[in-house]
């Protein structure tokens, strides 16, 4: 069984110091960490907090995904991509349906669809010129909306492979965004032709 919140906390803490700081973390040792060991401590663990607070848009009323349903460079009648801006990496993209659903509410035939999608996403953005790898990721932490994170990573910049991808993309000065935008475009023009769709919220759906 699952440990209760207190007694996470309580075997977490086993690990602490007194200050409640853990050590640091192995990840912190790879070959593809941005931070040196050196100089870096953890910050110290904080307790539990119950019940946790809402994340935004638990309320489809209140929900931003909801409210721009319609905006995106690629849509069709249930899902829309988006371009993430002012990032570090070559690319983000983000995948939502553009009805309420968390991952775990998804329907079958949606979640079906959703799976296929991203394929032809990470497909396609695999494919533009110096992009060796699509990174796909779901949290689900900050927002109650369903939202897909597609990272680009930068072909030959093999410090940026894995996990820590998220946070080497935080200290990397602005891509361009003239050349992230023509990108985009490529993406989403093979996306409509590969899986269908269309690349506005105007245009007209394709007869498939
Ligand atoms: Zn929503």
């Amino acid at each position: 069984m699952a440990l209760r919140p207190d007694e996470f906390y309580a075997h977490a803490r086993t690990a602490a110091d007194g200050e409640r700081r853990l050590p640091l973390a192995r990840m912190t040792g790879w070959d593809v960490s941005p931070f040196e060991p050196d100089g870096l401590r953890v910050a110290p663990m904080r307790p539990r907090v119950l019940p946790e607070p809402a994340r935004h848009g638990e309320d489809p009323a209140d929900c931003a995904a909801c409210r721009d349903r319609d905006e995106g460079v690629w849509l069709d009648d249930r899902r829309r991509l988006t371009r993430i801006p002012g990032v570090g990496v070559p690319l983000v993209l983000m995948l939502y349906p553009r009805d309420h659903y968390d991952l775990a509410d998804l329907p079958d035939e949606l979640a079906a669809e959703l799976g296929v999608l991203t394929t032809h996403i990470a497909r396609h953005v695999q494919a533009l010129p110096h992009i060796s790898r699509a990174h796909v990721y779901r949290i689900g932490d900050g927002g109650a909306h369903l939202h897909i994170w597609f990272f680009a990573r930068p072909e030959g910049q093999a410090q940026l492979y894995g996990s820590w991808m998220p946070v080497w993309d935080d200290l990397l000065p602005e891509y361009p965004a003239d050349v992230a935008e023509e990108d985009t475009a490529i993406v989403a023009d093979a996306l409509v032709t590969s899986y269908g769709g269309r690349r506005s919220a105007d245009g007209e759906l394709p007869s498939a």
